[in-house]
C-alpha cells in the first residue's frame, strides 16, 4: 500500500475531509494503458493528495504497475496464515491491494476495486489491432505510389467496451457511492460529427464513436457528478511543455488553427489534465470539453488549470 496516503474510508468520508485534507481515493481502470498508466503514476506521485487504486485485466498488466511500488496485496496463502496470527491474538497485518486484476465485462470484478473510493477514471477502451500481413500489405502499396488504408480490427467491439464494460464501471461505481466520475472519451461524438464517414467509426467496422455517445450519455443520466474528456489525436510525448487548449461541442475538430493549436494532444498532458479535474472537481462537475495543445514552444506551457475549466461555456 502507499506509505503515505491512507484508504480513507472514501464515499463517506465528507465532514472528516472539511478539517482535514484527506486525500481522495480514486480508481484508474484500463491502468496498464498508455493514458490510463500516466494517470496512475501521477496520482500515486501524489500521494498527499490521492490514494491511487487501479484495475487492470491481467498479471502482465499489474507489473507495470508494481514498478512504480503499487502492489496486488498479500497472496491468498499470507492472508490465511495472518488470519490464524490474529485470531490467535498476535499481531499481523493485511496489506490493502493498490492494483485490482478484473476485467470491465465482468461487472462483479468491478467492486472490491471500488470500495471506498471518491473517485473513478475511465480510462478503458477496445483497442485496434493490426496484422502484420496488413502493414506490410500497405508499405507495398505505398512503394509503388498506391494509397491503401491498413484494415484494423478489434479483439473486443467497442460495443462491448466502450459502451458494456463503461456502463458496467458506471453501474459498480453509483452503487459503491463514488462522487466523481471522470471518463476519457474522444473528440468527434457530437452528432454532426459521428457519422459513418468518420474514420473513427471506420475502423475495424468498430463504431467507436457511437458507443462512446452512448457511454457518455448513460454517464450523464447516472446522476453520479461527471467529468467527460474528449481528446483530440493522442500522442506518446513529453507532458508539461505545451500550451493546452479546450473547447466544446467540437468546435476545435475545424477551429483548432484559428486557435493556434494543432489536433492533437499528449496523453501525459491528457493525464494531467485528468487529475487538475480531480482537484478542481467544483470546476467541471457535469461538465464535457475537448482538448488539443499548440506545438511545443508556441504560446505559453500550460501551469494553471482551474483558469481553463472556468472559461468553459
Ligand atoms: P490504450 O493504451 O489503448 O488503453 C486501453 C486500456 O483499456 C488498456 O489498458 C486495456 O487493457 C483496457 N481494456 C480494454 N478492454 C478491457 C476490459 N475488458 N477490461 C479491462 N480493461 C480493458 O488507451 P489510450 O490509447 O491511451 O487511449 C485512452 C482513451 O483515449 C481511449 O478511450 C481512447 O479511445 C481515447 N482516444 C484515443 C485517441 C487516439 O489518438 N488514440 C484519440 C482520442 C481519444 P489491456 O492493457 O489489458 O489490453
Amino acid at each position: 500500500a502507499p506509505p503515505i496516503g491512507s484508504k480513507t474510508g472514501g464515499g463517506g468520508a465528507g465532514a472528516l475531509s472539511m478539517l482535514v485534507d484527506v486525500p481522495k481515493q480514486v480508481l484508474v481502470t484500463g491502468a496498464s494503458g498508455r493514458t490510463g498508466f500516466a494517470v496512475f503514476k501521477l496520482l500515486w506521485e501524489n500521494q498527499k493528495e490521492f490514494v491511487a487504486q487501479a484495475l487492470v485485466r491481467s498479471e502482465k498488466g499489474a507489473k507495470m504497475l508494481e514498478k512504480l511500488g503499487a502492489s496486488v496485496g498479500d497472496s491468498e496463502s499470507i492472508k490465511s496464515s495472518n488470519a490464524k496470527l490474529r485470531a490467535l491474538g498476535m499481531p499481523a497485518e493485511d496489506e490493502d491491494p493498490d492494483i485490482f486484476i478484473g476485467d470491465i465485462l465482468d461487472g462483479d470484478s468491478l467492486a472490491p476495486a471500488l470500495r471506498n473510493c471518491d473517485a473513478l477514471v475511465i480510462c478503458t477502451s477496445g483497442v485496434p489491432q493490426l496484422r502484420k500481413t496488413e502493414l506490410f500489405k500497405s508499405i507495398l502499396s505505398k512503394l509503388i505510389g498506391r494509397q491503401r488504408m491498413p484494415k484494423f480490427y478489434y479483439k473486443e467491439m467497442p460495443e462491448q467496451v466502450d459502451w458494456e464494460g463503461c456502463r458496467n464501471q458506471i453501474d459498480a461505481a453509483k452503487e459503491a457511492g463514488v462522487e466523481h466520475i471522470v471518463l476519457v472519451s474522444s473528440m468527434g461524438v457530437t452528432p454532426a460529427k459521428n457519422n459513418d464517414d468518420n474514420i473513427l467509426n471506420q475502423i475495424g467496422d468498430g463504431n467507436i464513436l457511437v458507443w462512446k455517445a452512448k457511454a457518455e450519455a448513460y454517464l450523464a443520466a447516472s446522476g453520479v457528478d461527471y467529468t467527460v474528456i474528449h481528446p483530440g489525436g493522442l500522442l506518446n510525448k513529453a507532458g508539461g511543455e505545451r500550451e493546452i487548449v479546450l473547447g466544446v461541442n467540437d468546435e476545435l475538430l475545424d477551429g483548432y488553427e484559428a486557435r493556434g493549436a494543432t489536433r492533437a494532444i499528449p496523453r501525459q498532458d491528457v493525464a494531467m489534465l485528468i487529475v487538475q479535474a480531480l482537484r478542481h472537481k467544483e470546476l467541471v462537475t457535469n461538465k464535457s470539453f475537448d482538448c488539443v495543445s499548440k506545438a511545443p514552444g508556441e504560446g505559453r506551457t500550460t501551469v494553471s488549470f482551474a483558469p481553463l475549466f472556468e472559461a468553459l461555456s
